[in-house]
């Protein structure tokens, strides 16, 4: 009898044993391991942690604690890529600024030297633009350099560098691109912009055209480089403007 009585005894704690431990494994370890793989997983760019009903106020609490967590991650997170591109963009055109393509053109350059490649680079100013705002306003000409920037997006190369370099004035960096055939491509946007001229919200056409200057960068600086490009750029606006004029090197090449 002592010893069925200790069996059974036995039986007991076993079985309130088990019973805890399936209650801990519930109610506590699959919530935790559930918090340890979302922890290890938290990203601001994806979808906001889900967490089944958790039975314990306490994990409950953990969990909430997480979503408002990664809450403020995101905010942060879309904080700071719209500081980036208030940064790097022009505001009007979308394009990169002044600023952001300089860096963009220096590793383009530093590159085209290490791999002795051709670069050239290019500042397209658009022609009598100052008269597009005295006569047709300033929203007018605001829209002519919307339109222009949106050319550029689709008529030149993925690779090549674009910026609104100021006013009116852009700038391009052509990686792997020799002059000549930079000069094609200044040449594919022309017909472009000849073919997709700026409209009006009234339906007016305005026939804009633009001036280029081309350097070839392979060798030199960039600031070198682009002050040879805006001298091309002098001398197109001199020879009658919507043209495109290459300043060589000092060397002739
Ligand atoms: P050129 O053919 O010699 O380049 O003559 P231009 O009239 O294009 O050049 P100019 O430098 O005389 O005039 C540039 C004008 O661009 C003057 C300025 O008011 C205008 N401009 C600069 N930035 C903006 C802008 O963001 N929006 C508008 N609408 N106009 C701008
Ligand atoms: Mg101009
Ligand atoms: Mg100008």
């Amino acid at each position: 009898e002592a010893s069925y009585k200790l069996f059974f005894n036995l039986l007991l704690v076993a079985g309130f044993v088990v019973v805890f431990l399936r209650i801990v494994q519930r109610y506590l370890i699959r919530p935790l391991q559930r918090i340890r793989q979302v922890l290890s997983a938290l990203d601001a760019r994806q979808p906001v942690p889900a967490f089944p009903p958790a039975p314990m106020a306490e994990i409950r609490a953990v969990e909430d604690a997480i979503v408002r967590f990664h809450a403020t991650l995101r905010e942060n997170d879309e904080v700071r890529l719209r500081l980036e591109r208030l940064a790097t963009t022009d505001g009007l055109t979308g394009l990169f600024n002044r600023h952001h393509f300089m860096g963009l053109a220096a590793d383009e350059m530093a590159r085209a030297a290490r791999c002795g490649r051709p670069i050239t680079v290019a500042i397209p100013d658009l022609d009598h633009f100052k008269q597009i705002n005295d006569t047709l306003g300033h929203a007018a000409g605001d829209h002519v350099l919307r339109t222009f920037a949106g050319l550029l997006g689709e008529t030149l190369r993925q690779t090549d560098r674009v910026c609104r370099y100021g006013g009116e004035e852009f700038a391009f960096v052509f990686p792997e691109t020799t002059p000549e055939e930079a000069q094609l491509l200044g040449e594919r946007l022309r017909v472009r912009l000849l073919e997709s001229p700026p409209v009006l919200p009234d339906g007016r056409h305005l026939a804009v055209t633009f001036s280029l200057g081309l350097a070839d960068a392979s060798g030199c600086g960039l600031e070198e480089s682009l002050a040879r490009a805006d001298l091309g750029l002098y001398e197109a606006k001199r020879a009658g403007r919507n043209r495109t004029v290459v300043t060589r090197r000092p060397d002739g090449l």
